[in-house]
């Protein structure tokens, strides 16, 4: 199996570049935020807590994000690869992901990192908050707020992985083809 972690700060443009992706190497592609967004749409209980601290740039809290991304890797049991968008976002999150890819005897391939400097994260998401109709993306305070929880909470998940030898930073600022086609440089490097 091909599995991806796709890393990056809020705004790296982790979104884009997984459509991308999915679409060359037939990848499933599993994002978090979109499944949260999702949950609120149709008004399900899940959606209701991940609501509650996806307003507030929080991290909706490990237990409850392991236990829904479990079971959509389990609902796609025929995958022939993964790539995982917007998780793990803590290192609790990254232990669990290791232990369920071994117990269906695979593992992750490579974390893929996009990185892109604060200012340019702050600008991106303002102006993506415009027509996204997402709230969290229209408020400052809120974008401020991720970022930092990205600084404190998520980069350690890229220690983690450096020290499988699994991370693969690429430069994501430019044009979106150029971007892609470094990913795919590593993707094909390690295939
Ligand atoms: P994203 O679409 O990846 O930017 O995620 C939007 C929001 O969903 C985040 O700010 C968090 O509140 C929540 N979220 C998404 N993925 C995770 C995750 N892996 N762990 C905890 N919260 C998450």
């Amino acid at each position: 199996m091909l599995n991806i972690v796709l890393f990056g700060p809020p705004g790296a443009g982790k979104g884009t570049q997984s459509e991308k992706l999915i679409e060359k190497y037939h990848l499933v592609h599993l994002s978090t935020g979109d499944i949260f967004r999702a949950n609120i749409k149709g008004a399900t209980e899940l959606g209701t807590l991940a609501k509650s601290y996806m307003d507030k740039g929080q991290l909706v809290p490990d237990e409850v994000t392991i236990k829904m991304l479990e079971s959509e890797v389990n609902k796609n049991a025929h995958a022939i690869g993964f790539i995982f968008d917007g998780f793990p976002r803590t290192k609790a999150q990254a232990e669990a992901l290791d232990s369920l890819l071994k117990s269906k005897s695979t593992s992750i391939t490579m974390m893929l990192a996009l990185e892109v400097e604060e200012a340019e994260l702050k600008k991106r998401l303002l102006l993506r908050g415009e027509s996204s109709g997402r709230a969290d993306d229209k408020n400052p305070e809120v974008i401020q707020k991720r970022i930092e929880v990205y600084n404190n909470e998520t980069s350690p998940v890229k220690d983690y992985f450096t020290a499988q030898g699994k991370y693969k930073g690429v430069h994501g600022i430019g044009e979106i083809n150029e971007i892609f086609q470094a990913l795919c440089n590593e993707i094909d490097s390690v295939k």
